[in-house]
This record gives structure tokens, C-alpha cells and sequence, in this order.
């Protein structure tokens, strides 16, 4: 089939070489013209797990390309894919939907026979009636449906839950519109459920999904600080309720609070709509300012750990919002370390991907190591703030040797308590003394 997608970011692009490795031909279209200059030079424009094999696999056998021109990739496309940002707004925190409707509104003049136009960004619900509208206003003659196909895949999975998704859910208002994606989806038939809903409820799942994982994220941070003041072992008891089957063993690691380009401005987003129809959300509510005040907390404790010691050192290691991605959008470590620059704080912090992304956002009010060893040298404390696996592997005797202090704050619970003691480190975890 021919599929256009419409933004090439971090849903758009690995969706697009999917598809494209799937044997559709794809086109990836952006605005924004470095990018697509970049994709066209043979260069990713993001860090995803096997992406780039994948990428230039398919370039070379000629079944994606990128372009900023809308024309060039909507006509005579089958389906077209929303996949811009739909970003807070900066002041009610609703989605801001300026993307999508200037994404409708360009596209509508292009469509060619029947057409399918998928949103795949994350949108309130009623945008596919929006989009019907603003098509048919600027295209009276065209011949589409409007569908909703929500992303669930997770960053720094992106390609692994491409090829083996949990569920398709679909929400489509037509017959035929759902016939052409079943078309699409085809090669996942027998292996995947697929879920036909109405596209209102589509668009809901996204919201409601995203939600409840970060009211389950929220609640084991909160039972952690119950454990850290009552002697329980907070794995012990995560370990305990995740095989419940009714539970489930998953976004049960208690952390540094839920981050990244979603759970953030998703929970912000449906609390906006539960808002704007009278509907009293509170867990969503509770879960979004407990997460900003964990993120607090979590910078008290470093700054805990030195509040006696004179212009300290904090070696920070991990920035981006989780493991496997360089994508630091409403990274847990970034509000942290924001917090401690922000106190004045002398921070080296390394991450193993994302220290371009990071060095956007921070500039000179931080200083980068190239590796974590570098990070150690002469701080007063560690702070370990993304679930990067090598770090796992820290040497303690080479760490007690560079720092000034041997002192840890670990929000990820990636070391282990009993080497890190056997050297003397006092060491602070999440949820057990
Ligand atoms: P992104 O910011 O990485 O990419 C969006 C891209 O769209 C940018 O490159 C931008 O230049 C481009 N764009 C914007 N307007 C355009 C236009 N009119 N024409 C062409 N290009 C345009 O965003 P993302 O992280 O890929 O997220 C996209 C959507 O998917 C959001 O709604 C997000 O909530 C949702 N989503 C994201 C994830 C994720 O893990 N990032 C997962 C599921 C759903």
C-alpha cells in the first residue's frame, strides 16, 4: 500500500521504516526541512534500538523516503498518517492541537480517490470529527475517512513493539475505512487482537491507557516512601502484589516520578477534558502533583547528602527520561538536575545517548563528562537518575577512588546495596532502608 506519514519524529519515523520494511512504500513527510535533509543523507535523526539497520535497509531498497512537501507525499497515497506533536498548551495544559488542524488543513488539497487519514498523534476525543471538518471545508470534493489509530509504542522500543504490538486499536466509523487498515495490518493477523471501536472511544483508550499507568507509577512511589519509613522492602512488596494476575508484575519500580514526551501531557491532557465536561478525575489529579513534588523530593535528597559539605560536587549519570532513548521531553532527571542548578549545584553529569539532547537544554549551567568515571571525579555525591543497564556495572573500588565523598542517591535501584556498603558508600535507594 501506499502509506504518507505526516511528521517524522519519534512515532512517525520508526513507524515509518516498520511499515516500510512490512513492504508498503512510504513517504515521511516534515516540515521541518534539517530533518528531512538529514533522513536524506543517510543519518537518523533520532536514537531508537534497531532503527538504523532497518532505515537503511529500506532506503537502499527504495521503499521510504522523506520529504517536507505534502503534495509529493499525499497524492495518490491509500492512507495517510498524523503523527505530529500534540504538545500542552502552555497555559490550561489541554493538548494544543495547532499541529494537527495545520497538518488537516495542508493535506486536504492533495488527497486523490479514496483515502483513509489516520491520526496516530495522541488527541482528545472529538479531533477525528475536527479533522473530518476541516478537510471537507478546504477540499469539498475528496474522498476519505477519518480514523483513529493510536500509538502505543513505547521509546527505545519503538521498533520491537512495531513488529510485535500488544494490541491495534482502531477507531473508525466506517467500514470501509476499516477494511483498508486491516489491509494495512494484515501481516499482524492470527497475532495480534486487533480492536475495532467507535473512533471516540479510540481516541479515549489512548488517554485512559496512558493514565492509569501513571496512577499505577505513582502509587508505588508513594507505597516506597511508606516502606522507606516503615522497614518493609518495596521490591518485596511489588514483587508481592505483581502476581496478583489482577495486578500484573509491570510500572511497578518505584522512581524518580513518570516523565518522557507523554505520561506527563497526557495526564495533564485528560484531566483538562475531564474538566471540560464536568467529570471529577482525582486519581488523575493526585497523580499528577504527586509526580511534580516527587521530582522535588528526589533533588532534596541529593542535596540532603551534602548540605554539610562546601561547594559541593554532584556527579549526575543518566539524563535522558528512560534507558534506550536519547529523548530527554519532561525528562525526570532534567526537572532534578533543573532543580539543583537551580540551588546552585556544581553538576558533571554523562549519559550514554542523550548528551546532545541534554546540552540543548542545558548548555554551560552544567558541565558533561564523556563516560561515567569521568562524571565521579572529586564529586561529593553520586546521583543515579535513568535506568541505564551499564550503569549497573559501576566499579566501586574505581568509584571510591575518584570521589571526594562516598555518598549515593540511587532513584533507579540499579546497584547493589550490600557491595555498595561492603565499600563504605552510604548509599540511599528508593524504598528500603
Ligand atoms: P515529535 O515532536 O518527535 O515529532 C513530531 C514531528 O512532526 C516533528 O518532526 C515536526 O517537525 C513534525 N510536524 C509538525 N507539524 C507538521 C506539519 N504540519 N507537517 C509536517 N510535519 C509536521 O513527536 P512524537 O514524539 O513523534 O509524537 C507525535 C505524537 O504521537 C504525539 O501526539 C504524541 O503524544 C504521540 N505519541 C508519542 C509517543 C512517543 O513515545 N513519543 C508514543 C505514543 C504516542
Amino acid at each position: 500500500m501506499k502509506v504518507a506519514i505526516i511528521g517524522t519524529g519519534y512515532v512517525g519515523l520508526p513507524t515509518g521504516v516498520g511499515l516500510a520494511e512490512l513492504g508498503n512504500q512510504v513517504t515521511c513527510i516534515d516540515k521541518d526541512s534539517q530533518k528531512i535533509d538529514t533522513l536524506n543523507s543517510g543519518t537518523l535523526t533520532l536514537y531508537e534500538d534497531g532503527l538504523e539497520e532497518l532505515f537503511k535497509k529500506n532506503v537502499k531498497e527504495g521503499r521510504i523516503r522523506f520529504t517536507t512537501s505534502m503534495k509529493e507525499g499525499v497524492t495518490d497515497a491509500d492512507i495517510v498518517m498524523i503523527a505530529v506533536g500534540t504538545p500542552p498548551h502552555p497555559v490550561t495544559k489541554e493538548a494544543d492541537m495547532k499541529y494537527i488542524h495545520a497538518a488537516a488543513t495542508e493535506l486536504a488539497d492533495y488527497l486523490t480517490g479514496y483515502t483513509v487519514v489516520a491520526t496516530k498523534s495522541t488527541v482528545p476525543v472529538g479531533t477525528g470529527d475536527d479533522v473530518e471538518a476541516l478537510i471537507a471545508h478546504k477540499n469539498p470534493f475528496a474522498n476519505f475517512d477519518v480514523v483513529s489509530l493510536p500509538e502505543f509504542l513505547r521509546e527505545g522500543f519503538a521498533i520491537h513493539d512495531f513488529f510485535n504490538p500488544d494490541r491495534i486499536v482502531v477507531g473508525a466509523n466506517s467500514e470501509r475505512a476499516r477494511n483498508v487498515i486491516k489491509e494495512l495490518y494484515k501481516p499482524f493477523e492470527g497475532k495480534t487482537k486487533m480492536l475495532f471501536v467507535k473512533r471516540r472511544s479510540s481516541e479515549t483508550i489512548k488517554y485512559a491507557s496512558n493514565a492509569f499507568l501513571s496512577i499505577k507509577i505513582h502509587y508505588i512511589n508513594e507505597m516506597a516512601d511508606f516502606c522507606e519509613q516503615t522497614g518493609a522492602d518495596v521490591f518485596e512488596v511489588a514483587q508481592g502484589m505483581g502476581l496478583d494476575s489482577r495486578i500484573g508484575p509491570k510500572f511497578l519500580n518505584p522512581g524518580p516520578g513518570y516523565g518522557g514526551s507523554c505520561f506527563p501531557k497526557d495526564t495533564m491532557a485528560m484531566a483538562y477534558m475531564a474538566r471540560q465536561n464536568g467529570v471529577n478525575m482525582s486519581l488523575i489529579n493526585a497523580a499528577i502533583e504527586g509526580n511534580v513534588n516527587r521530582k522535588k523530593q528526589m533533588a532534596k535528597r541529593v542535596l540532603d547528602k551534602v548540605k554539610d559539605i562546601e561547594n559541593p560536587k554532584i556527579a549526575v549519570l543518566g539524563l535522558a527520561f528512560k534507558d534506550g532513548t536519547d529523548d530527554c521531553r519532561n525528562s525526570p532527571a532534567v526537572d532534578i538536575v533543573s532543580e539543583l542548578v537551580l540551588q546552585g549545584a556544581d553538576i558533571t553529569a554523562y549519559d550514554p545517548k542523550a548528551m546532545g539532547t541534554a546540552c540543548q537544554i542545558f548548555g554551560n549551567k552544567i558541565s558533561y563528562a564523556d563516560d561515567m568515571y569521568q562524571a565521579l571525579k572529586d564529586a561529593d555525591v553520586l546521583a543515579i537518575l535513568t535506568e541505564w543497564q551499564d550503569f549497573k556495572k559501576l566499579d566501586f573500588e574505581q568509584a571510591q577512588n575518584l570521589m571526594r565523598h562516598k555518598k549515593i542517591v540511587d532513584c533507579r535501584n540499579l546497584l547493589d546495596v550490600a557491595e555498595a556498603k561492603s565499600y563504605g558508600f552510604d548509599y540511599q535507594g528508593i524504598g528500603r532502608k
